[in-house]
């Protein structure tokens, strides 16, 4: 299902949605910044756990040891919390990945989904199959009047009507629910070459 898991199921992707709804002036993303989450899945969960071993031989999960948030926010505070004498155990690591997920919450409430446009290894390795995934975006340019709308309510900056089949999709299907035209739709994975069914657009009003 490619990306569906990011715009149904993760938590920390619902989160980030929660605290972009705090009022603040928010940015878009610099779009090339997208490709650093490609780079993060090759060194931290390929490259650095083959490289680097311990002395039994075995790899560490890097990113999950110094960067992921969701881990830092959903399992290692909750747990100090529920069992406060491990409070004694917390060392520099827990510090840094405490600093690493409030810079990534500022991030995610300025700019929408910030985390998994930039930085999540698990979202860039779901992309990969965005495009062999069994269900897609369908795009009937017939029915498209450009009003804008998908644009502006796609959380993680595609333009639905021009990149319907992008790697960032999510699957969210908000710029479905938006477009009073009919011009986008949700279907299984059409053989290629196969065109999209037409639907007749219905007035907004
Ligand atoms: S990109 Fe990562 S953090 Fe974001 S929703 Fe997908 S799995 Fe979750
Ligand atoms: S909301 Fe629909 S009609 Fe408006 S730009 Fe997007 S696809 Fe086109
Ligand atoms: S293109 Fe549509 S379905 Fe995909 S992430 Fe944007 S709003 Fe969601």
């Amino acid at each position: 299902v490619g990306r569906m898991t990011c715009g149904w199921v993760c938590p920390f992707g619902f989160i980030q949605d929660l605290i972009h709804k705090i009022p603040t002036r928010k940015f878009s993303l610099w779009k090339p910044l997208r490709w650093v989450k490609y780079a993060v899945l090759g060194l931290m969960v390929v490259i650095m756990p083959v490289v680097f071993v311990d002395a039994s031989g075995l790899g560490h999960p890097w990113f999950c040891k110094l960067v992921c948030p969701a881990g830092t926010l959903e399992g290692a505070i909750p747990l100090l919390f529920l069992k406060p004498t491990l409070w004694q155990t917390v060392g520099l690591f827990f510090w840094n990945k405490l600093a690493v997920l409030i810079l990534i919450l500022v991030g995610a409430i300025l700019i929408s989904r910030f985390f998994c446009r930039v930085l999540c290894p698990l979202g860039a390795f779901y992309s990969l199959f965005s495009r062999i995934s069994l269900v897609q975006l369908e795009f009937v340019a017939g029915n498209c009047v450009e009003c804008g709308a998908c644009v502006r309510y796609c959380p993680t900056g595609v333009v639905p009507n021009q990149e319907f089949d992008s790697r960032e999709c999510i699957m969210c299907l908000k710029c479905v629910d938006v477009c009073h035209f009919r011009a986008l739709d949700f279907s299984m994975r059409r053989p290629p070459g196969k065109p999209a069914k037409v639907k007749r657009a219905t007035s907004p009003l």
